[in-house]
């Protein structure tokens, strides 16, 4: 995710150029969106900006509303599942006040990378040196290439599965291959009921723009089956204010398939010839509108069917159905034509 700021900064070097500077903001002026559905929102936090419940037994969530971790307390200590910056230190307060009420080691002892994205992984250094640090062996290889201080690399990393073993625990770490980005997880906790694979399904709302800017398409299309292979009831997604059950997996396999099918028809259906004819030698002006065409065709009934089911379908499902569109047609290769 990124926001207006370090957008602007990334564009530092163009700034002698005037159209580049701060436009005010007004809510007046800013444009309206459906109403979020109860359904999507989660429990309140507290007076310190977090809330920390129990998914089952010893296995406790932790969200600021936007993002979520995870830990297990031990006999011999807690096992982390991502340290999101926006959470940092209430993630130790979290622990502390779990382990007080049930009288348990409030240490952590290990922290389980899902994958090496700095808004899940940017409060890590908070834990220190002598904490194991457990990823995929390319999220050894990502967070070496990113060199952040705030990510240090993990000190245990496996190709294929991983059985970690703390205090008597038992958690199952697998990779299925890409989706999210090269190196996320499935994250099974066989004895506690509980799935966690982030950034793959945001339970109640749509996915974030650009179909959570998942760098392989197919294979984040292909997640939610895999996740739902899994005995599991409870889902943490990493984001958003609650839990997900195996129904919000369902709900959101059935949007991602409403757009691809979509897609195909506008691949189909939306005619060309008014674009090219239009913008003449200017190919890109003449693409982007015949894109933008087909992304309106494909998007508008995925909206208007999931408005008040997910929460922001009006807000990201267009953003959404452009890189499906691309997928669609790349990886896929509908609507390819050989020239005759
Ligand atoms: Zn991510």
């Amino acid at each position: 995710m990124t926001n207006r700021r370090t957008f602007l900064a990334g564009g530092a070097a163009l700034a002698a150029i005037p159209m580049l500077g701060e436009l005010p903001a007004s809510a007046d002026t800013l444009p309206d969106y459906a109403p979020i559905p109860p359904s999507a929102l989660g429990p309140a936090v507290n007076a310190q900006g977090y809330y920390v419940g129990r998914v089952q037994k010893n296995l406790y969530w932790v969200t600021d509303s936007t993002y979520q971790a995870a830990f297990l307390t031990t006999k011999d200590g807690v096992v982390l599942f991502d340290a999101p910056p926006s959470i940092g230190h209430n993630l130790q307060r979290a622990i502390d006040e779990i382990a007080a009420a049930n009288g348990v080691p409030n240490k952590v002892t290990h922290i389980v990378y899902s994958h090496h994205h700095a808004d899940h992984l940017g409060a890590s250094s908070l834990f220190g040196k002598h904490v194991t640090r457990v990823g995929h062996a390319e999220n050894k290889r990502l967070l070496a290439r990113d060199n952040d201080p705030m990510r240090p690399v993990p000190d245990v990393t496996f190709e294929s599965r991983r059985t970690l073993r703390v205090g008597g625990e038992r958690i199952e770490l697998a990779y299925h291959g890409t989706n999210h980005t090269p190196d996320n997880i499935y994250i099974h906790f066989p004895d506690h009921d509980t799935l966690m694979l982030v950034d793959v399904n945001l339970p109640g709302w749509v996915p974030f723009d650009f179909f959570n800017i998942n760098e392989d398409v197919p294979g984040s299309m292909a997640a939610p089956g895999k996740a739902l292979s899994y005995p599991w009831k409870h889902y943490i997604g990493g984001h958003m204010g609650r839990l997900g059950t195996r129904q919000d997996m369902v709900v959101h396999r059935q949007y991602i398939d409403d757009i691809v099918a979509n897609v195909k028809l506008a691949l189909a259906n939306v005619d060309p010839t008014p674009y090219f004819a239009k913008y003449g030698n200017n190919a890109w002006a003449a693409v982007k509108e015949y894109q933008a065409a087909q992304v309106k065709y494909a998007s508008d009934p995925v909206i208007k069917k999931y408005l008040g089911v997910l929460a922001a379908a009006d807000v990201y499902t267009a953003t959404t159905t452009f890189l499906i569109l691309e997928s669609v047609r790349l990886d896929m290769g509908v609507g390819s034509q050989i020239y005759p």
